[in-house]
C-alpha cells in the first residue's frame, strides 16, 4: 500500500487545484495522506481539508521549531494544540512537526529544546507518535531524545542524516521509523542512499513532504503526493527489492505507526 506519511496540502500552492491534487494521488494508488499542520492557522485549515477527505487525510498537529516565535503566545498555543488533539481523536494521529532548526536561525535553540521537551510530553500523555523535524541539528535532537523519548513511537521526518545517526535514532526503541522523501532520488544523496540501503524495510516510510522536496525527475517544481511513488520506487532500486515488496512493507509500517486502517485505493 503506497501512503504519502507527510504532507501539506492545506497550503495556498494549492489553492487553484487541491481536490485535482488529491484525485492524481488517488490515481496513482496513494491510499492514504498524513496532512501536518505546523501551527494554529494551519491546524484549523487542515482540519477544514481532512473533513473533505474522511478515511483518506488524517492529521499530525504541531508548532513547528521554526514557528514558536511567530506566535503571540507558545504557552497558550500548547494548551490550544493539547485540546485540539484530545478533541478529534482518530483524526489527528501524531503530534509534530516538532524538533529542531537550526538553518533559520529565527529561535534560539534553548527554545526549540524547550518546546520539542513538551511536545515528548504531550505524546506520551496522548500515547500519540512524534513526528519528528530536524535541519542541521541531529547531535543535539538524538541527545534530546535519549534523554526524554526512549521507547517512544517516534518517525523521523525527511530523514537528513548519517547512517550512523539513523541507527543511534532506531535505537531508542521498535517504534522508531525513519521516513525518505524526495531528496532520496537525487544523485550526490549519497548519505540517503546509504540510509535507505541499511536501514531495515520494516522500519522505513515514504512521504513527499508536499509542496517541498519535489524529487527527480520534477525537482525545481510544486511536489505532490502523488510523486511518493518516486521516493518508493527509489528505495527498492537502493534495496534492491522488488517495488510490491517495499509498497507492502511501507504500508504496514505507516498504519502500525500512526494506528491507522486504510482502504488500497485504485
Ligand atoms: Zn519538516
Ligand atoms: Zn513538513
Amino acid at each position: 500500500m503506497l501512503v504519502d506519511a507527510h504532507a501539506h496540502l492545506d497550503l495556498k500552492q494549492y489553492a487553484a487545484d487541491r481536490d485535482e491534487t488529491i484525485q492524481r494521488a488517488k490515481d496513482e494508488g496513494v491510499s492514504g495522506i498524513i496532512n501536518v499542520g505546523i501551527d494554529p492557522a494551519r491546524w484549523q485549515s487542515s482540519l477544514e481539508l481532512a473533513a473533505q477527505y474522511p478515511g483518506y487525510i488524517y492529521l499530525s498537529f504541531g508548532l513547528h521549531p521554526n514557528d514558536i516565535l511567530q506566535v503571540a503566545d507558545p504557552e497558550a498555543v500548547m494548551v490550544q494544540l493539547e485540546e485540539l488533539i484530545l478533541a478529534h481523536p482518530g483524526l489527528v494521529v501524531g503530534i509534530g512537526e516538532t524538533g529542531l532548526d537550526y538553518y533559520w536561525k529565527n529561535v534560539p535553540p534553548e527554545t526549540q529544546r524547550r518546546y520539542f521537551i513538551k511536545h515528548i510530553a504531550l505524546a506520551r500523555q496522548t500515547n500519540l507518535p512524534l513526528v519528528i523535524h530536524c535541519r542541521e541539528a541531529m547531535p543535539d535532537l538524538i541527545a534530546v531524545l535519549q534523554e526524554d523519548a526512549r521507547q517512544m513511537p517516534i518517525m523521523m521526518h525527511c530523514f537528513s542524516g548519517t547512517l550512523a545517526e539513523a541507527e543511534q535514532c532506531l535505537a531508542l526503541g521498535s517504534q522508531v521509523y525513519i521516513s525518505l522523501a524526495g531528496p532520496v532520488t537525487f544523485a550526490k544523496a549519497t548519505d540517503r542512499h546509504e540510509v535507505a540501503r541499511q536501514v531495515p524495510l520494516d522500519r522505513l516510510l515514504v512521504e513527499t513532504d508536499s509542496p517541498f522536496l519535489t524529487p527527480h525527475p520534477f525537482r525545481g517544481r510544486r511536489n505532490e503526493p502523488a510523486h511518493v511513488r518516486l521516493v518508493a520506487q527509489k528505495i527498492a532500486e537502493l534495496k534492491n527489492l522488488a517495488y510490491e515488496e517495499v509498497l507492502e512493507q511501507t504500508g504496514k509500517n505507516v498504519e502500525t505507526l500512526f494506528g491507522l486502517t486504510l482502504t488500497q485505493s485504485s
